[in-house]
C-alpha cells in the first residue's frame, strides 16, 4: 500500500461489501487463526526465544495456550453472539418488541506491546474478527522477530483489505493514528495510552485502554502461606516479572513477615533456581528497559537475588526489603524480576495507603478469612484480580480483563472482546395492528392519563 490512507481506503471499501460480516467468514478467520498458530508453533516458539528468551514452555502457556482457548470459546459461541438479543418491553411500549443488534464497528486499529507480543496482538484480533470488523494490527518494535513472523503470517493467511500488519516504532503508530479509525484498541502503558486518548479524541474515535500500574499483592496473617508463596512467586517472576498484573509489591501482615520469606525464598528457588542456572530465566526486552529496572535494587536492600548481567539483559529473580514508599522502586510500576516488600499491623492503614495511589489494574489478596477478603474487596478499587491466587483471573473468558482509573478503560476475553469491537445497535419493532393513544397531545386528560401509567 502507499500509504496508511490507501490502506484504510481499501479495508473501508472491503467492509461496506458486507464480506467481513457474514457469519460463515468469520468462522472460517477465527479458524484459519487458529490453524496458523498450531502449524507454526514451532517458528513462533523460536522467535519469542529470540525476542526475549522465552523458553518454549512459557510460550506455550501464556501466548499461544491462552489463544487457542480463546479461538475455541469464540467458535463455541458466535453464533449465539451474533444474534439479535430480544429484550423486554415496558408496559407503556405495548404492542412492540426489543430488540439489541451487535454491529461491528468497521476498521480497527489494534497496537500492542511487547511483553506478550503474540497474545496481546493477536487476542483483540479474535474479537474483532468475531465482532465481523477488519483490522490493522501494530505489533511491537521491541520484539522485531515475533512482529516480523506475526506480519508475514498474517498476510499469507488474510487478504490486507480484510487484516493488515504494519510495523514500527512510535512515529508509525502516530502516522496510523492520524488517521480516523472506527475502534481503537491499545495495550500498553499509561503514558502512551494518554497519547493514544488524546489522538483518538480528535477523531471522536471509541477506544479501549489496556494499561499497567502497580498492583498489590497482601499476605494477611492467616493465610496459607505455602501455596502463597508458591503462586506469587510463579506470578511475578513469569516473564521475569514483564506481566501487566504480576504482583508489583508485597504488603504481608507483620506477624508472619520473617516466615513467610523463608517460605517465599524456598518457593523461588525451587521454580526458578535451575531455569536461571541454565539460562533459560527470560530475558529483559531492551537495554534501555535493563538500566530501568536495574537502577530500581538501590532501593532498600536485597534478601533474594540480585545479580544481574547487562550482556544477556538478565536479572535474577530478586527480593527487597526495608522499602518504604518513599522508594524509587514504589514511584513507577517495576515491569521487572523485583519484588519490594513492605509490611503492615492495622489493615485500614494498608488499605488507605493503597487507595492514595492510582487504581491498581490487579489486586490479590491472601487470606482464609472471608470478612478480611470481603473489607479489601468493599475497599479498593482496582482492574481484577484473586483470592488466594495471582494472575490467573486473566486466563478465564468467563472474566473479562480490564483496568479502572489509570489502569485502564474496557475491558475484554471471551464475550467481552466480541462485545468490545461491537456498538449494540438498539431496535423497537412497534406494532401496526393498533395505536395507543397515550403519547398524544390531543385527547381530553392527556396528562392525567399518562400520570396513571407514570408513577
Ligand atoms: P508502550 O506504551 O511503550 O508501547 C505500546 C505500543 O505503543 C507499541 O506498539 C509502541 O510501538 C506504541 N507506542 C510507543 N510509544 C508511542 C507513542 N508515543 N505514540 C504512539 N504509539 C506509541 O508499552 P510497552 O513498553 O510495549 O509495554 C509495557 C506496558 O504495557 C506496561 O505499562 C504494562 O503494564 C502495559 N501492559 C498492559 C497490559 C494489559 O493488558 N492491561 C498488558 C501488557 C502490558
Amino acid at each position: 500500500m502507499e500509504s496508511f490512507s490507501e490502506l484504510l481506503k481499501v479495508q473501508r471499501d472491503f467492509f461496506q461489501s458486507g464480506k467481513s460480516k457474514e457469519l460463515s467468514f468469520r468462522i472460517k478467520a477465527l479458524t484459519s487463526l487458529g490453524n496458523l498458530i498450531r502449524s507454526h508453533e514451532t517458528e513462533l516458539m523460536a522467535a519469542l526465544k529470540k525476542d526475549l528468551n522465552k523458553s518454549n514452555f512459557d510460550t506455550y502457556i501464556t501466548e499461544m495456550g491462552i489463544l487457542l482457548e480463546e479461538i475455541r470459546f469464540t467458535l463455541k459461541h458466535i453464533k449465539d453472539w451474533t444474534q439479535p438479543r430480544k429484550v423486554k418491553t415496558t408496559f407503556t411500549q405495548m404492542g412492540s418488541k426489543s430488540y439489541i443488534y451487535s454491529e461491528p464497528y468497521g476498521v480497527v486499529l489494534i497496537i500492542s506491546p511487547w511483553n506478550y507480543p503474540l497474545q496481546l496482538a493477536i487476542a483483540p484480533l479474535i474479537g474483532a474478527i468475531a465482532a465481523g470488523n477488519c483490522a490493522i494490527l501494530k505489533p511491537s518494535e521491541l520484539t522485531p522477530e515475533t512482529s516480523k513472523l506475526m506480519a508475514e503470517l498474517i498476510s499469507k493467511t488474510f487478504p490486507p483489505e480484510y487484516i493488515s500488519v504494519v510495523q514500527g516504532d512510535a512515529e508509525i503508530t502516530q502516522g496510523l493514528l492520524e488517521e480516523k479509525f472506527d475502534y481503537i484498541f491499545f495495550t500498553g502503558s499509561v503514558a502512551v495510552g494518554k497519547v493514544i486518548m488524546e489522538a483518538a479524541a480528535k477523531h471522536l474515535t471509541p477506544i479501549t485502554l489496556e494499561l499497567g500500574g502497580k498492583s498489590p499483592c497482601i499476605v494477611h496473617h492467616d493465610a496459607n502461606l505455602k501455596f502463597a508463596a508458591k503462586r506469587i512467586a510463579w506470578g511475578k517472576f513469569i516473564n521475569a516479572g514483564q506481566t501487566c498484573v504480576a504482583p508489583d509489591y508485597l504488603y504481608v501482615h507483620r506477624d508472619i513477615k520473617d516466615e513467610f520469606l523463608r517460605v517465599l525464598i524456598e518457593s523461588i528457588k525451587e521454580l526458578y533456581a535451575e531455569i536461571v542456572k541454565n539460562g533459560e530465566f527470560t530475558r529483559i526486552v531492551s537495554e534501555r528497559h535493563f538500566n530501568r529496572v536495574a537502577s530500581l535494587l538501590t532501593s532498600g536492600e536485597i534478601l533474594h537475588g540480585g545479580k544481574n548481567s547487562i550482556d544477556n539483559l538478565t536479572i535474577e529473580p530478586t527480593l527487597l526489603g526495608g522499602i518504604t514508599w518513599d522508594d524509587a522502586i514504589m514511584k513507577e510500576e517495576i515491569f521487572g524480576p523485583i519484588l519490594p516488600i513492605l509490611d503492615y499491623n492495622d489493615e485500614r492503614t494498608m488499605i488507605n495507603k493503597i487507595n492514595e495511589h492510582p487504581k491498581p489494574l490487579a489486586l490479590y489478596i491472601f487470606s482464609e478469612n472471608k470478612e478480611f477478603q470481603a473489607t479489601i474487596l468493599n475497599s479498593v478499587s482496582f482492574g481484577g484480580g484473586c483470592i488466594n491466587d495471582t494472575v490467573m483471573h486473566l486466563s478465564s473468558p468467563y472474566l473479562p480483563f480490564g483496568g479502572v482509573g489509570e489502569s485502564g478503560i474496557g475491558a475484554y476475553h471471551g464475550r467481552g472482546s466480541f462485545d468490545v469491537f461491537s456498538h449494540q445497535k438498539s431496535i423497537l419493532k412497534q406494532t401496526t395492528t393498533f395505536d395507543l393513544p397515550f403519547r398524544y397531545p390531543n385527547r381530553k386528560d392527556a396528562l392525567k392519563q399518562i400520570k396513571f401509567f407514570i408513577k
